[in-house]
């Protein structure tokens, strides 16, 4: 893929970027191995300094990042100022807790007296030079997650982002220069996805995270694996929905449509698949229908607009090849299920109607893989257990959503999920106090909360005899 920013709402070039030659990586592999070593000593007060810093600058940048982000990958604006403000959010909040949540730990004194130690405790120490391979969907976010906690525990960041958002990319360094973080603090990489594997094989690197798909991490998780280095996997999703008969249906409707097409549908938190009680399953089906086919889809730098274009134009060919895939085998396109049928000004961007199919069955593409787009699947159900039958029916499990005001539900519904997290009566979102990962293909480690910000430290038990 080359990298340049291409605007996916009318397919314009607008930028291109040459990669790195091998001189230049390896002229920021050395700063960042430079920047590990003081950075490593600092104290947390200077952290937080640092990083407040940069929240302000943030919001000071908002509009113009945000602007960059909708042209570069084609989120809704007012989307686009949100996570911003989302991220700098994230940083004050690491700013604030990362001594709290990095602070010492003690057995009790009977414990330590009988590992023989007058005294013990475990100190988290950073790791190092820590790689992060992003992706384009929350182009600032996915960064930030990684970022201010790895820059507050004292590692220091060296970022591959998607090649198809070098602008933001390169903000981020900007930013975090600006903000007063000495060089080599956190770098910026324009390479492409074939410099990954010697960048991790480098001794001077010692731990990455990967944020994309499937692939993608298992190949970079292999990698790390052959050089026996740290990984933090956060892979894709294809989150169920639960609806039973005790839910508010209003409610849940309407927040069903904003969890599919959330940044135009290309979320991994996004919920995917519609598992629906049979005794709401129609009324759902109609007003969820109505919902997603009243939906705007246009301009994403329009206020008005509710669905921009899918990012790339294999992005919506990958999604086109799973609905017809789906219509083929007898599913029912109950709206959407093409490209805008009077395209206009939509014509050269890569737009796709929100869709909503009935009739999946597990012999379609799209009842295992992940429909990154405005897409939902609708299943009908008779109860709890066939609810989570088909709810676990699927490599994934990053998160779940179940709309149910019934104890004895919500128990089973909590024990029995194999995801990452089970949002109740509400939607998938990720807050810098909840861990955020999941289990399956979606990947393994956490990010955000105090389990995020540990997972690229050196837990160091200290023992004195
Ligand atoms: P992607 O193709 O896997 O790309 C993600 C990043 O990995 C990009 O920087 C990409 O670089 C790089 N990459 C791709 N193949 C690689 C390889 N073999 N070795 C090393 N690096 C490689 O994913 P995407 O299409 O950008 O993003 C969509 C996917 O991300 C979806 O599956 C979505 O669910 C998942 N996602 C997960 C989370 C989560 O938190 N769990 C959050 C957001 C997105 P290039 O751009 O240069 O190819």
């Amino acid at each position: 893929m080359p990298i340049a920013t291409v605007n996916p709402a009318n397919g314009e070039t607008l930028k291109t970027f040459d990669e790195l030659s091998p001189e230049e990586i390896e002229r920021r592999l050395a700063a960042a191995d430079r920047a590990f070593r003081q950075h490593r000593t600092t104290t947390f007060a200077e952290r937080t300094r640092l990083l407040d810093r940069a929240a302000d600058l943030l919001d000071e940048d908002r509009d113009a990042i945000a602007r960059t982000m909708t042209t570069e990958m084609g989120k809704p604006l007012a989307a686009a100022r949100a996570e911003a403000a989302k991220c700098a959010k994230a940083m004050r909040w690491y700013a604030a807790h990362a001594e709290g949540l990095l602070a010492d730990e003690s057995p009790s004194e009977a414990e330590v007296r009988d590992s023989g130690a007058s005294h013990a405790r475990v100190h988290y120490r950073p790791l190092g030079v820590v790689l992060a391979v992003m992706p384009w969907n929350f182009p600032l976010w996915q960064v930030v997650r990684f970022a201010a906690p790895a820059l507050m525990a004292g590692n220091v960041g060296l970022l591959k982002h998607a090649s198809n958002v070098p602008q933001t990319a390169l903000y981020l360094e900007d930013l975090f220069r600006r903000a007063g973080y000495p060089d080599g603090c956190f770098q910026t990489l324009l390479v492409g996805s074939g410099a990954v594997e010697a960048i991790l094989r480098d001794p001077r690197v010692a731990a990455a995270t990967l944020t994309g798909s499937e692939p993608a991490g298992r190949s970079v998780a292999a990698v790390a694996g052959d050089e026996v280095k740290k990984t933090v996997l956060e892979l894709g999703g294809s989150d169920p929905y639960v609806v039973m008969p005790s839910a508010d249906l209003e409610r849940a409707v309407k927040t069903a449509v904003t969890a599919r097409v959330q940044n135009n549908g290309q979320s991994c938190i996004a919920a995917k698949r519609f598992i629906v009680h049979t005794d709401v399953y129609d009324a759902f089906a109609e007003r969820f229908t109505a919902l997603m086919a009243a939906l705007t889809v246009g301009d994403p730098m329009e206020d008005a607009t509710d669905v921009g274009p899918l990012a790339t134009e294999m992005g919506r060919a990958d999604l086109e090849e799973l609905v017809d895939d789906a219509v083929r085998q007898g599913a029912t396109a109950l709206c959407g299920g093409r490209r805008p049928a009077a395209p206009g000004e939509l014509a050269h961007g890569w737009f796709y109607e929100p869709t909503v199919l009935a009739g999946v069955t597990p012999a379609m593409r799209i009842h295992r893989e992940e429909a990154f787009g405005p897409v939902a699947t609708l299943y009908r159900v008779n109860g709890v257990d066939e609810a989570l039958e088909v709810a676990n029916d699927t490599p994934f499990g990053l998160s779940s959503n179940v709309w149910t005001r019934d104890e004895a539900e919500q128990q089973r519904f909590e024990r029995d999920m194999e995801a990452g997290g089970v949002f109740f009566n509400g939607m998938t979102a990720s807050h810098p106090a909840l861990p955020f990962g999941g289990v399956k293909r979606s990947g393994y480690g956490r990010e955000l909360s105090g389990h995020g910000i540990r997972e690229f430290c050196n837990v160091t038990t200290v023992w004195h005899g």
